[in-house]
């Protein structure tokens, strides 16, 4: 059974032309996204800025309200929930954010953030406890105990990082949504962070939605990945699947760009024309049409619908024939 189950999502965000008057417009951030993930699995999400992952990964775990959609975790349909009711529930699926500068407050020392998460949930029936299940904490995530006593800006950006995913595990969560957690870090903290998330999913068991622009990271990270452009999946597998073999152009696009380590590889990169549209007036048809390379004319009248095109692998594109299903990749 799946930890999280997401169906036909839509977050449309509306545009007022001015603070009195109706909005006609809407920003279709999230348009139509379904997708699970299983108990202990990471998914990753890529796509461009702007291309509404964030939005996405906002909307599943209910720090947004959804426009439409349904959103189940664990069996229980949280979309609808009232604040009251989705406060236990809020136990199980934490997030950790892009900003490891930002999202620690400043005034706070590392044993009120910790311990804070841990107040509110009533997790602590004593003062020791809390104090030793904040020390297990933090050397669980590579820290030292003592650190406690300090303060956000005594730490780098990577033991920040380490304090934030902490804080995230102090209510023992069965979900991470990790929202860009390594683009603000040097390529040599990205690794033990990454690394970091790999050991600590081994050891608690832990689901992850793993949200970044950048494919290398989510290849080496994740099971499954989910490619998104303008609010929707164009390409979804496994892992192996989508990065060895992409089907989608955009995906070809993406894949092409990350560098590769071998000097004697032929892979010719891929530049995309013009900039990702406006969410607002999406192009008509394939909304990736102005940009595609393979682009054909019924891509600019018929929306491609996302089909699985073999066992697990799912394509949002005209020019991609099916294989059936039961055949791999
Ligand atoms: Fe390109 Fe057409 Fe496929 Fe869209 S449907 S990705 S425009 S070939």
């Amino acid at each position: 059974m799946s930890l999280l189950k997401v169906g036909d999502l839509k977050v449309h965000f509306p545009v007022k032309p001015g603070m009195f008057r109706r909005a006609h417009q809407h920003v279709r951030a999230v348009d139509g996204v379904s997708f699970e993930v299983a108990p202990g699995e990471t998914v990753g999400l890529v796509g461009e800025s702007g291309c509404g992952k964030t939005t996405l990964a906002r909307a599943t775990i209910r720090l947004l309200k959804p426009t439409s959609g349904r959103v189940e975790f664990d069996g229980v349909d949280i979309t609808t929930l009232g604040d009251r009711a989705l406060r236990p529930m809020r136990r199980r699926f934490q997030m950790v954010f892009q900003d490891p500068y930002g999202s620690l407050n400043p005034r706070m020392t590392v044993e009120s953030i910790l311990g804070e998460a841990i107040d509110i949930h009533r997790l602590a029936p004593n003062a020791a406890v809390r104090r030793d299940r904040i020390a297990a904490l933090l050397t669980d995530v590579g820290l030292d105990a003592d650190h406690a006593r300090r303060y956000p800006h005594e730490f780098s950006g990577g033991q920040r990082q380490r304090i934030g995913i902490a804080r995230a595990l102090a209510v023992e969560p069965r979900l991470l949504v990790c929202d860009e957690p390594v683009s603000a870090l040097d390529v040599s903290v990205q690794a033990q962070i990454v690394n970091l998330l790999q050991d600590l999913q081994d050891r608690h068991g832990l689901a992850y939605l793993f949200v970044a622009h950048d494919l290398a990271v989510v290849r080496h990270i994740s099971r499954r990945i989910l490619v998104m452009y303008l609010g929707r999946v164009v390409e979804s597998g496994e892992a192996a699947c989508v990065c060895g073999d992409p089907k989608h152009p955009y995906t070809q696009a993406l894949i092409s760009a990350v560098p590769v380590v071998d000097p004697a590889s032929k892979r010719v990169r891929i530049v995309l024309g013009g900039d990702v549209p406006s969410p607002i007036n999406p192009p008509s048809g394939c909304p990736f049409h102005p940009r595609c390379p393979v682009a054909e004319a019924r891509c600019r009248q018929e929306v491609p619908a996302l089909r699985e095109v073999a066992s697990g692998r799912s394509v949002a594109c005209h020019a991609v024939e099916v294989r059936g299903p039961g055949l791999g990749c």
